[in-house]
């Protein structure tokens, strides 16, 4: 029987983007919630993340303003209105004396969509700097790239649907069980009852994605695109390259033949590690397979050169013409759960609104006249990126530093580096729903925020599903929902105008206008309709119907048509270049830095959760028997990890899931849960070049076995 209080929101942790239905429990004063059966993207199921979602917001909230002049002083109270001039006062001198880009703002895919749209309209529009970046940046830039110079445009062009439609699904650097487990369930189920199906998984780690799988591929770390390359020589050597679909829909294959060349499979054998015979399985299974389905995420995007990595995939995808029909395709999965959103939204320094760029001067025009702006006041150059921040900080170029729900003290690479460089800001505002994390120890000025249930506003997954979240009880203390306080900054600065919104409402119709006519056009989408509807996907245009679309949103390019100025996918013809920081003598190992089922990121929400603490009570440190023994390293013993950067200590998991020559960390513990286990002080921070997106997933290291008497 329908519960009439039921509450119908969004699971506020991954990309996957579960529907979740919350209920008031009988007289306990606490919410409950279940899986929503009528979500199209998780069909009433939930993790345990998802499950205690409600316990995770109930400890250590920020509840008013806080204030300090220097990080040596404790925070006192303050007023909003006494917070917000302090801001605004800060804003007007940092723009007087350094100019527009002496501001900096780095946000999070947290936001909703509505918070990432007005910190947009704020920064690029209204202040003139791009140095707006997200979290996003450490997540699936890499994917962005990757789909931009291949398809012409953003997008997974692939939905959920797809992974039960396959007939072959290659999951690469993702350990989905763990990190977007509903979707990876949904696999799984149709995995085990249709026999037919090959399931590979790429990935250095044995992990319990591996342990699902056909065919297991413990690569080396970063050799992603020799073995892409290799199965590419392999399939054109077997004659299953579909020139037809090569002819008409591509560009760029002659290069693309000429680099495939150079990667038989000996040479591929021994640069990843793996025999000749599993790869001949993976490229007959890929070729073979009347639907081949690819899943990627950190393993591929975490890479100085992740656009390369994304883009070599996706070439297996033209090569055999597996694209724009049901159970195939390149489909990335997205960390956060509204990164999405954000890409829709501009939330990266060199976009704008609706998958536009900051550098392209008509889109600067469109976006300038819906805002109601000066012709030029949008800057052509695109802003910082979050570790172009850092160095600002680090130069003295930085006079305002303005973070949103993310924890870079935790998150960001070369933590040693990035606590200095947070020390000398002269000036940091931190807008969080909680109090403490290790982020707010280098905050000048605390602003609260509201969050999951107490703010109103819509994330899109990985399969491009927009679905409205609901504000259903009220805010703790003084907290303020994040677009409200980009909006009343907007006002205070003297753009009224820009900012009349009063609901998360008005401000997702302005949003969605300017999507028309955009490759992620939603401007059919309203939180009228999604509240009577349900879940919507895009593309769905002004005026269309999700079931009369001339073109369905469920899958992009089903007309092989993409958004190139000759409608045609390109090839990338990569070679590989190998990881930017190779094992040597004084550093031997590879560490990979990877997540757990149960915790987010930096702990923030899960740190505060008890059954996920009782699941996961300590960080530690998986080593190959092999590389263990010689160092005299046995189960349980602390081992000290050092990089060039700095060093940290964790508990010994001696095991083979590992394979020799690496060793993997998890990422999610800061200072605030434990002592010196901070994964991301080993971590550098060199980027794709593309992308901008570090390689959070490979540095070299030694380990030093610590004698506790
Ligand atoms: Fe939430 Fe992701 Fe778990 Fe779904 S899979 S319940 S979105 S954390």
């Amino acid at each position: 029987m329908k519960d009439e209080t039921q509450i119908k929101t969004l699971c506020p942790y991954c990309g996957v983007g579960c529907g979740l239905e919350v209920v008031p429990s009988q007289g306990k004063g606490a919410w409950q919630v279940r899986g929503d059966r009528a979500h199209p993207s998780s069909q009433g199921m939930v993790c345990v993340k998802g499950a205690t979602v409600a316990e995770s917001i109930s400890k250590d909230r920020l509840l008013h303003p806080m204030w300090r002049e220097s990080l040596e002083q404790n925070f006192r109270q303050i007023s909003w209105e006494e917070a917000l001039d302090k801001l605004c006062d800060r804003l007007q001198t940092v723009l007087a004396s350094q100019g527009p880009d002496g501001i900096c703002m780095y946000g999070s895919g947290q936001f909703v969509t509505e918070d990432y749209y007005t910190a947009q309209k704020l920064m690029k529009g209204c202040l003139g700097t791009n140095n707006f970046d997200a979290n996003s940046r450490l997540c699936m830039s890499s994917a962005v790239s990757g789909y931009v110079q291949s398809f012409g445009a953003d997008g997974p062009p692939c939905c959920y649907e797809d992974l039960e439609q396959t007939d072959c699904a290659v999951i690469v650097g993702s350990n989905m069980a763990e990190c977007h487990p509903i979707a990876f369930n949904r696999l799984r189920k149709y995995h085990k009852k249709t026999p037919h199906v090959r399931l590979i998984v790429v990935d250095p780690r044995r992990t319990q994605t591996a342990d699902a799988a056909d065919l297991h591929l413990a690569l080396r770390p970063g050799t992603d695109i020799d073995l892409f390359n290799g199965i590419a020589y392999l399939l054109m050597q077997w004659g299953f390259e579909q020139a037809a679909f090569i002819q008409q829909h591509t560009s760029g294959y002659a290069d693309y033949a000429e680099v495939v060349r150079h990667y038989s499979p000996d040479v591929v054998s021994d640069r990843c590690g793996i025999s000749i015979s599993d790869l001949e399985t993976a490229a007959r299974w890929w070729g073979k397979s009347g639907r081949v389905l690819s899943l990627w995420s950190m393993g591929l995007n975490q890479s100085s050169e992740g656009t390369a990595k994304v883009r070599s995939l996706i070439d297996l995808h033209l090569l055999t013409g597996q694209i724009g029909k049901p159970g195939a395709g390149p489909f990335s999965l997205t960390g956060q759960p509204n990164a999405m959103g954000g890409r829709e939204a501009g939330g990266l320094s060199h976009l704008l609104p609706g998958y536009r760029f900051v550098a392209n001067p008509q889109h600067r025009a469109e976006v300038e006249h819906a805002w109601n702006l000066p012709a030029g006041q949008i800057s052509p150059n695109p802003g910082r990126t979050v570790w172009d921040m850092i160095r600002g900080l680090e130069a003295g170029e930085v006079g305002l530093f303005w973070i949103a729900a993310t924890n870079p003290a935790v998150s960001l690479p070369d933590l040693v580096r990035v606590k200095a460089a947070l020390g000398r800001s002269p000036f940091t505002v931190y807008q969080e729903a909680y109090f403490p994390t290790e982020t707010a120890e280098f905050a000048h000025l605390l602003l609260p925020a509201t969050q999951w249930s107490e703010k109103s506003g819509t994330m899109t997954n990985s399969e491009r599903m927009v679905t409205l979240a609901k504000a259903f009880q009220p805010a703790p203390g003084e907290a303020r929902a994040d677009w409200e306080i980009f909006c009343e900054v907007g006002r205070r600065l003297g753009f009224a105008a820009q900012f009349p919104f009063q609901t998360a409402a008005e401000v997702h119709a302005e949003f969605v206008k300017l999507t028309q006519g955009r490759p992620c056009d939603m401007s059919g989408i309203s939180h009228a309709r999604l509240e009577q509807e349900g879940p919507l996907q895009w593309p769905l245009p002004s005026g269309e119907n999700p079931e009369s679309q001339t073109q369905p949103a469920k899958r992009l390019y089903t007309n092989l048509q993409f958004p190139t100025p000759d409608g045609r996918a390109r090839f990338s013809a990569s070679h590989s270049r190998g990881l930017a920081e190779p094992p040597d003598p004084d550093f031997p190992l590879v560490l990979t830095t990877g997540r757990l089922y149960g915790h987010w990121h930096t702990q923030t929400r899960t740190g505060r959760t008890e059954k996920i603490t009782q699941m996961y009570p300590n960080p530690f440190i998986e080593i190959h028997p092999r590389d263990a023994e010689p160092l005299g390293i046995v189960e349980g013993d602390v081992v000290e990890v050092r990089s060039r950067r700095g060093w940290a200590r964790f508990p010994a998991k001696v095991t083979r899931a590992i394979a020799p020559g690496t060793v993997f960390v998890p990422m999610h513990w800061g200072a605030l849960w434990a002592d010196h286990a901070e994964a991301n002080a080993l971590t550098h921070p060199t980027a794709c070049p593309d992308s901008k997106q570090p390689e959070l997933k490979a540095c070299a290291v030694k380990l030093l076995p610590i004698r506790v008497e």
